[in-house]
């Protein structure tokens, strides 16, 4: 089958990897890929928000099956477009995408469906959420409604500060549209959690839970990212508060979005905190997660295309889908400055040196024939192992072995796991 992956980052780069091992994948490409993604996939030089071009490109080359990555063009509608082309396509609808497009929306949904998430309220103008902002007590959490690059939620530890984060979002509009409204949330307490799910409607299949880590220094220091690193499973998470996640969040937002005439198709990814009153839900994504899919798919034992086509096929309850037992952990190696600006165009050496790694590239490109950097996340090192420890081991020998110039990683990941 011909297969056309939408999208360039770490992520994507998994997912390539991934259909790659798939006896029945006899083209793959990627739009618009990266420097690594080069070695699995061919690169075709179109952006995510190209949709016409995506579509054209797919139609010439008589794609069977059009995967998408990121979140920005499945809120805009990029799966709505492809198939008015006749195209069949792995990701939600726009109507659907809204999960992860707006905040409102979806604590509007849970509130309606009495699906645990923090208490809240939401606002369209400034004056009535700093109104009720000053009857609160702080930590509090300001969100911009919709997509803000994972930026846009601001945990404040005084009402000052998130008085300014609502002046940032609202009034001067930090992140335009994305802020005409905010939702002003309870402040909740746990470790954090994250459980992607294939969903085909109602059904739901989970994967194996990922933990991420956001903060850009070691012990959750610095301002947050996309994402440092992750591991799975979680061994001090007993298995019973997964299930319970699952059954009390995860399975009824799916039968609430078919409810809502707004059924799910794709991967749904559900950001949990596991607080003293059980799992709460603090957001949606409708897509994989950056970094967590590159820990979640090593460990996928099914083939991850039949996955795919048993979705778009309304067939994911006769899907049996199989993990592996070990143990996985993905190290990210950042450019010096991230999450600010950052140098790009820096050599990569040492690639050929890794031994018991995958690495997934996230900001690389090819210059003169050679790996550069070229993005703020620059490369995902993940290992295998039978624990967390032997997999965190080869995972930071492998990571060592890489260099270029400020390279930064953090030197704690999964560490909580391992007492
Ligand atoms: P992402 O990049 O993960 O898509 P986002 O901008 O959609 O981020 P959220 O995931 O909603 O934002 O929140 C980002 C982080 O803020 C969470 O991972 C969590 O650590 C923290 N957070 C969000 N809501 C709450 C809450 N109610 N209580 C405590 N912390 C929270």
């Amino acid at each position: 089958m011909r297969i056309l992956v939408v999208g360039g980052g770490g992520r994507e780069h998994a997912i390539c990897w991934a259909l790659k091992k798939s006896p029945k994948v006899t083209e793959l490409y990627c739009a618009p890929g990266n420097g690594g993604i080069a070695s699995v996939a061919e690169c075709v030089a179109i952006q995510v928000n190209q949709f016409e071009e995506i579509a054209q490109f797919a139609i010439d080359h008589t794609i069977d099956l059009v995967v998408i990555g990121p979140d920005d063009p499945l809120s805009e509608g990029i799966v709505d477009h492809l198939e008015a082309k006749g195209l069949t396509v792995f990701g939600p609808r726009q109507n659907a995408a809204i999960i992860e497009g707006s905040k409102v929306f979806t604590k509007q949904l849970l509130r309606k469906y009495n699906i645990p998430t923090a208490a809240y309220e939401s606002f369209e103008r400034y004056e009535d959420a700093v109104a009720y902002l000053r009857r609160q007590q702080a930590p509090i959490v300001i969100k911009a409604d919709g997509l803000a690059a994972g930026k846009g939620v601001v945990v404040a530890q005084t009402l000052d500060e998130a008085e300014k984060a609502l002046h940032d979002i609202m009034v001067a509009k930090v992140f335009g549209e994305s802020g005409n409204q905010v939702v002003i949330e309870e402040f909740l307490t746990g470790q954090e959690m994250s459980i992607l799910s294939f969903v085909d409607g109602e059904t739901v299949c989970p994967m194996v839970p990922a933990q991420d880590h956001k903060a850009v220094y070691d012990n959750d220091k610095g301002p947050n990212t996309g994402g440092m690193g992750t591991y799975s499973p979680l061994p001090h998470i007993p298995q019973a508060v997964i299930d319970e996640s699952i059954e009390t969040i995860i399975k009824p937002t799916a039968k609430a979005m078919v409810a809502e005439g707004r059924p799910f198709r794709g991967v749904l990814f559900a950001g949990l905190m596991l607080t003293p009153n059980g799992p709460k839900t603090i957001e949606f994504n409708a897509r994989f997660g950056d970094p967590e899919t590159q820990v979640v798919l090593p460990r996928l034992k099914t083939d991850l295309l039949d996955i795919f086509l048993a979705a778009v096929n309304g067939r994911l309850d006769q899907m049996e889908i199989e993990w592996s037992e070990e143990a996985a952990v993905c190290v990210i190696l950042a450019s010096e400055g991230y999450p600010a600006s950052y140098p790009k165009g820096l050599p990569i050496e040492g690639l050929e040196d890794v031994q018991e790694s995958i690495v997934f590239h996230a900001g690389t490109a090819v210059k003169d024939g050679a790996i550069v950097t070229n993005g703020g996340r620059v490369l995902g090192v993940t290992a295998l192992g039978r624990d967390i420890a032997e997999a965190r081991a080869k995972a930071y020998a492998d990571a060592d072995r890489i260099r270029f110039q400020g390279k930064h990683n953090r030197t704690d990941i999964a560490k909580k796991a391992l007492v």
